[in-house]
């Protein structure tokens, strides 16, 4: 089972899907905690290409096609692999951060990310947590552990009020697949959420 994290940043999602993978790993499920921009050596070095450096280095469509060729890589290298040897994979982020980010953050390239996503990736997760706040909380937790090279944390707490919304409406679309968690509590209070909401909807 393909189990992923979104939300905007400093959501706790990191911290969750960390949480997740070591509650179902001594449940005894073999489990492979990856992560989005990267999981797998040739999507690193995308990664990095991408959020060090000028921001401004690349365009709006370049960064799209260079985020989906990471999770290209990602998804051949690591994810179907782990996926097809019937082990549960949890990735931070996957492509409904596209949907968000590259979607609607420099610009409407939504219907870009959908094709490209049809086209060259095709994967959906079984589960997918939105970890839900308020975007102030998120940009005070986010701006408290910036990294100089990691520009995204940049976006202004507006752009997060806007994709906070973005990830409620996706939530919508993808009912089967999506679940909504307050992430604004406690972090043992939202794992215990989110492993219960796990439990229920894994095969034995
Ligand atoms: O989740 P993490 O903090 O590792 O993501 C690094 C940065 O990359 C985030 O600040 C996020 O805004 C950005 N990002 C993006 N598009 C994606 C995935 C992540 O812009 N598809």
């Amino acid at each position: 089972r393909f189990i992923t994290f979104e939300g905007i940043d400093g959501s706790g999602k990191s911290t969750q899907a960390r949480l997740l993978a070591e509650a179902l790993e001594a449940a005894g499920r073999e489990v492979v905690l990856t992560r989005e921009p990267g999981g797998s050596e040739g999507a690193e070095e995308i990664r990095a290409l991408v959020l060090e450096g000028d921001p401004d280095r690349w365009s709006a469509e370049t960064e799209l096609l260079l985020f989906t060729a990471a999770r290209r890589d990602h998804v051949e290298k690591r994810i179907r692999p782990a996926l097809n040897a019937g082990k549960t994979v949890i990735c931070d982020r996957f492509a409904d951060s596209s949907r968000i980010y590259q979607g609607m953050s420099r610009g409407n390239l939504r219907h870009e990310v959908d094709a490209l996503h049809a086209m060259m990736i095709g994967l959906e997760p079984d589960i997918t947590f939105v970890v839900d706040m308020d975007p102030s909380l998120g940009h005070a937790r986010a701006k408290g552990r910036q990294t100089a090279e990691e520009r995204f944390e940049d976006f202004g707490v507006e752009l997060q009020h806007r994709m906070r919304a973005g990830f409620l409406e996706l939530a919508r679309e993808h009912a089967q697949r999506c679940i909504v968690i307050d992430g604004a509590r406690e972090i043992e209070a939202v794992a215990a959420d989110v492993l219960g909401a796990a439990l229920a909807r894994l095969p034995n």
